[in-house]
């Protein structure tokens, strides 16, 4: 599962303390487990290695350079939704012929540079965007591959701001409009369809959504067959879901035993998307006790690391476990109800409500787990405060992989125009 465990009371990242961790390189910082990412990694590999599928990790759940690198070292491809992320994914090493391009808002320029570097596709998300990549292409020499991202209209059963494969929201689109597109595509000539893509939610933790979803797509596609339209790639998107609580999310090895069959009927290559099962349960975001501090209705514990940090409890009311660092068996015995809180100016700045957890005092270390997806790539400078330190543990070593912002880093494009300095 994960490579955080308790030894002799002390929480270790595979062979650290991550006590030392945190004395060393301070607080909030991540902590990311490189074989535990790898581990995830191989596991969804391993379950579909009958497919052979090119895995393109979600590079949103978490783009740190070296997670990129480590992740594309070992053959994976990327999954872009921008510039920024194509810029990210190229630095990091990757193949433009394993990067996969999706976002409902792609600019112009985006497109241009996507098409320039020679990416797979683009997963395409509206007619008016296919026919804007259809005219930029025109100025290049050779066709530009395009996947028909649909939208199934399935229910995930996961957080509404996740959902992203019901009919209302923003993303995809309808069978209706895809088979238009797909009989008309010889009027499109600067592009090439070559696949069809779904992405229908995050954490979802059930086989049935993706069951039901892929079976609409398989049904679609053999109607186009009918129709004369064949198709190259079958991209599965992401979402699979993973343990923040109590949930029992399918494994690989499940997920592969519903999909694979459907999957091989089709004969089409298979492209998927993970983000926060591969990274998710790989990091930690550990923090420092400032103080505690008792109400008449509550009692509060003040962290030094806030919603700017970590904004999926805030966000989506997410569940993350809270874990003292060190755990002496006194504590066990002493536990209270708590409200874990950041120092940031707003009500909504907490990691947990009413937990039940063994006493904390000023200076203890805790763990917020499980924040290795969308924890730091969501993180933001409210409060003026600069973003956390990241580090990845290799067994008994750890390297920085990204430094804490300065005060200079804060203001660095801040421009006081010469009038205010009364020039
Ligand atoms: C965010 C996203 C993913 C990854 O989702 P996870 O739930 O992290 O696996 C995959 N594909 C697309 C298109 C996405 O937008």
């Amino acid at each position: 599962m994960h490579e955080f465990r308790y030894i002799n009371n002390r929480l270790y990242c595979e062979k650290v303390k991550v006590e030392e961790l945190a004395r060393k390189f301070g607080t909030p910082l991540y902590v990311y487990s490189y074989h535990t990412m790898l581990d995830h990694f191989h596991k969804l590999q391993a379950a579909f290695r009958s497919v052979k599928p090119l895995v393109c990790y979600s590079v949103k759940a978490n783009s740190n350079l070296a997670i990129l690198k480590a992740l594309v070292d070992k053959g994976a491809g990327l999954d872009i939704v921008s510039g920024g992320e194509l810029y990210r994914a190229l630095k990091a090493g990757c193949p433009a012929q394993k990067i996969v391009y999706a976002s409902v808002g792609k600019t112009d320029k985006e497109i241009e540079e996507a098409v320039k570097k020679g990416i797979l596709f683009f997963n395409v998300e509206s007619l008016p965007e296919l026919e804007n990549i259809n005219r930029i292409a025109g100025r290049f020499k050779r066709p530009v591959n395009v996947a028909l991202r649909i939208n199934p209209d399935v229910e995930p059963k996961t957080h509404k701001f996740i959902t992203t494969g019901k009919i209302t929201n923003k993303f995809g689109i309808d069978f209706a409009v895809a088979r238009r597109i797909l009989l008309l595509r010889r009027s499109l000539c600067n592009i090439k369809i070559c696949g069809l893509h779904i992405h229908i939610g995050s954490q979802i933790t059930e086989s049935a959504p993706f069951v039901a979803a892929i079976k609409k797509v398989i049904a679609f596609l053999a109607r186009m067959k009918n129709e004369g339209v064949t198709l190259e790639y079958l991209n599965l998107g992401g979402g699979l879901g993973i343990v923040y609580d109590n949930e029992k999310p399918q494994t690989a090895v499940k997920f592969a035993a519903q999909v694979l069959p459907l999957l091989k009927r089709t004969g089409l290559k298979v492209i998927m998307e993970p983000g926060r099962f591969i990274i998710g349960n790989a990091g930690i975001l550990v923090a420092r006790v400032l103080y505690c501090k008792s109400t008449p209705r509550k009692r509060f514990v003040i962290v030094d690391a806030g919603m700017n940090d970590l904004i999926r409890p805030s966000f989506y009311n997410a569940y993350h476990q809270i874990l003292p660092i060190r755990y002496p068996l006194s504590a066990i015995r002493y536990t209270e109800k708590v409200d874990i809180v950041g120092p940031i100016c707003e009500s909504g700045d907490f990691f947990a409500k009413d937990r039940r957890l063994p006493r904390l005092k000023e200076g203890d270390f805790i763990a917020v787990m499980s924040a290795g997806a969308y924890g730091f790539s969501m993180s933001s400078n409210y409060n003026s405060r600069r973003r956390a330190k990241e580090v990845m543990v290799v067994k008994d070593k750890a390297f920085v992989i990204r430094k804490r912002e300065s005060f200079q880093d804060l203001l660095r494009n801040e421009i006081i125009p010469a009038f205010l300095m009364g020039l």
